[in-house]
C-alpha cells in the first residue's frame, strides 16, 4: 500500500456511511439465535462448495435462520479440511478482518476456534448492532431488504421485495392472499392493481424506502393480456406458468408507481449468492429496456453488474435514472471493484456512485470486516487518481464522503 492511499485509509475511516444494503435480522431475533465463529460464514459456503465440499458438508454448516445444525466441533470438523482451499477468497477475509480487529483473534485454527465463539458469544447482548454498526462503522442508516424488517426504527431503513409480492401470484391462493392482506378482494385486474396500490400505501407509512427488484427479464405484456392471465390463474387455481403476463404487467406499474412516489427501484444484476446458478439470467442488460421504459423512476443498479462492471458503467452514462452500487462487490471481487470505480470515474459524475453495502443477513460482525475492504479499495482508485494528478486529497476525500454517503442519501431521500 503506498504512503498516499495509506493517508487515504486513514480519512476515509473517518467518514460517515450510509450501508447501502444489507438483509439484517431485527437484532431481538439476531440474538435469540446461536452464533458462533463458523454461522458466520455466508458467502463461504459457496467457496466451499466450488473447493469441493459435498452437499451434505455444506448443508451442515448452513445456519441461516435456525443456529448451528452440528455442535461446533462437528462443524470445525469440516470447515478445518477447506480452509486452506478458501483462505485466499476475498469473501472469507472479511471474516478474518472482523476477527482480527472486533475480537483480537489474529488466526482460525484448532487453537482458536473455540476462544473465537466465546467471545462472538460474550459479544451478543442487547446493543449489538449500535455497537458494531454505529460505534464500529459509522454507519448512520441501513437500506435493509429483510422480511422480519418491515417497519422503520430510523436505523434499519426497509426495502420491500417485488419479487417477494407478485412471486406468489401465479396460483388463486396467492391472489387471495394479497387481496385478504389489503382488505380487496381481486376479480380483475383493476383489483389487483387496487390491491398493490394499497400495499404501497402501507409500505410507506411503515417507513419504505425503496423496493426492490431481481434482474431477470421483464416482458411487456399489455393490459388485455394481463386480464386474460388473472382470469386463468383465477381458473385454474393450481400453479399457472401462464400467470407470467400478469405478474410482468403488475411489476412495471410497481416500478412506475415508485417513481411517482419518489421511492429508487434497486436492481440485483450480475452474479447470484450460491452456485449452480445462470449468470446470464441477471445480465445487466435486461435493465436496458426497463430503464428506458421508466423514465421518472430512479434504479439502484447492485452489485456492479459483476462481471459487466464496463457494461452498467456504460449503461449509466446512456440513462440518466440509473445510480451505480458496488453492494455486495468487494468481497466478490475486490479487483473488479476497483476496475469499476475507475472506470465509472471516468464515465458518469461521483454522484451516480454509491461506494458499499455489506450484503449480510446473520453476520452482522463481516458487515465491518467487509467495510474496512470497501474502504481500501476506494483509497486504492482514489489514490491512483492523485498519483495521476488527476484530483488533489481534499477533492478525493470528498468523492469518498460522497459515494459512502451523500449519494445514497440523495438517491433515498434520507435526513
Ligand atoms: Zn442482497
Amino acid at each position: 500500500m503506498t504512503r498516499i492511499t495509506h493517508a487515504l485509509m486513514k480519512a476515509i475511516a473517518d467518514l460517515p456511511v450510509i450501508d447501502a444494503h444489507e438483509h439484517l435480522w431485527p437484532e431481538e431475533y439476531h440474538l435469540a439465535h446461536e452464533q458462533d465463529v463458523l454461522t458466520l460464514l455466508q458467502y463461504s459456503l459457496a467457496d466451499l462448495e466450488v473447493a469441493g465440499a459435498s452437499p451434505e458438508e455444506v448443508r451442515l454448516l448452513q445456519s441461516h435462520r435456525e443456529g448451528p445444525k452440528a455442535s461446533l466441533e462437528q462443524r470445525w470438523g469440516i470447515f478445518r479440511e477447506y480452509l486452506p482451499l478458501i483462505r485466499d477468497t476475498a469473501p472469507i477475509r472479511a471474516l478474518f478482518i472482523a476477527l482480527r480487529d472486533l475480537y483480537g483473534v489474529r488466526e482460525l485454527d484448532d487453537a482458536t476456534v473455540h476462544t473465537a465463539s466465546e467471545k462472538i458469544r460474550a459479544a451478543r447482548t442487547p446493543g449489538l448492532y449500535d455497537r458494531v454498526l454505529k460505534e464500529r462503522c459509522k454507519i448512520t442508516g441501513v437500506l435493509n431488504q429483510n422480511p422480519d424488517c418491515r417497519q422503520s426504527d430510523g436505523f434499519l431503513l426497509p426495502i420491500r421485495s417485488l419479487n417477494e409480492t407478485l412471486g406468489p401470484l401465479h396460483s388463486r391462493a396467492g391472489i387471495e392472499a394479497l387481496g385478504e392482506e389489503t382488505g380487496r378482494p381481486i376479480a380483475n385486474l383493476d383489483d389487483a392493481v387496487a390491491s398493490v396500490s394499497a400495499l404501497f400505501d402501507r409500505w410507506q407509512a411503515d417507513g419504505t424506502i425503496g423496493v426492490k427488484r431481481a434482474g431477470t427479464a421483464l416482458s411487456d405484456p399489455s393490459r388485455e393480456e394481463a386480464a386474460a392471465a388473472l382470469d386463468k390463474v383465477l381458473e385454474a387455481g393450481e400453479f399457472t406458468p401462464s400467470s407470467l403476463p400478469l405478474q410482468h404487467f403488475l411489476e412495471h406499474w410497481c416500478i412506475e408507481e415508485a417513481g411517482k412516489r419518489d421511492m429508487p427501484v434497486s436492481v440485483h444484476t450480475g452474479l447470484w449468492a450460491g452456485t449452480w446458478a445462470d449468470i446470464r439470467r441477471a445480465h445487466p442488460e435486461n435493465l436496458i429496456d426497463i430503464a428506458l421504459k421508466h423514465r421518472d423512476t430512479r434504479f439502484d443498479v447492485f452489485h456492479a453488474g459483476i462481471p459487466w462492471v464496463s457494461t452498467v458503467g456504460i449503461m449509466a452514462r446512456q440513462c440518466p435514472n440509473l445510480w451505480l452500487n458496488l453492494c455486495w462487490c468487494h468481497v466478490i471481487s475486490p479487483v473488479l471493484s476497483r476496475r469499476a470505480l475507475s472506470e465509472w470515474l471516468d464515465t458518469v459524475p461521483v454522484t451516480k456512485i454509491i461506494a458499499w453495502g455489506g450484503d449480510y443477513w446473520m453476520a452482522v460482525e463481516k458487515v465491518y470486516g467487509h467495510l474496512v475492504m470497501a474502504r481500501e479499495n476506494i483509497a486504492e482508485v482514489l489514490a491512483e487518481r492523485m498519483d495521476r494528478g488527476l484530483c488533489t486529497e481534499t477533492r478525493a476525500i470528498e468523492m469518498a464522503r460522497m459515494m459512502f454517503h451523500d449519494n445514497a442519501q440523495a438517491l433515498y431521500g434520507l435526513d
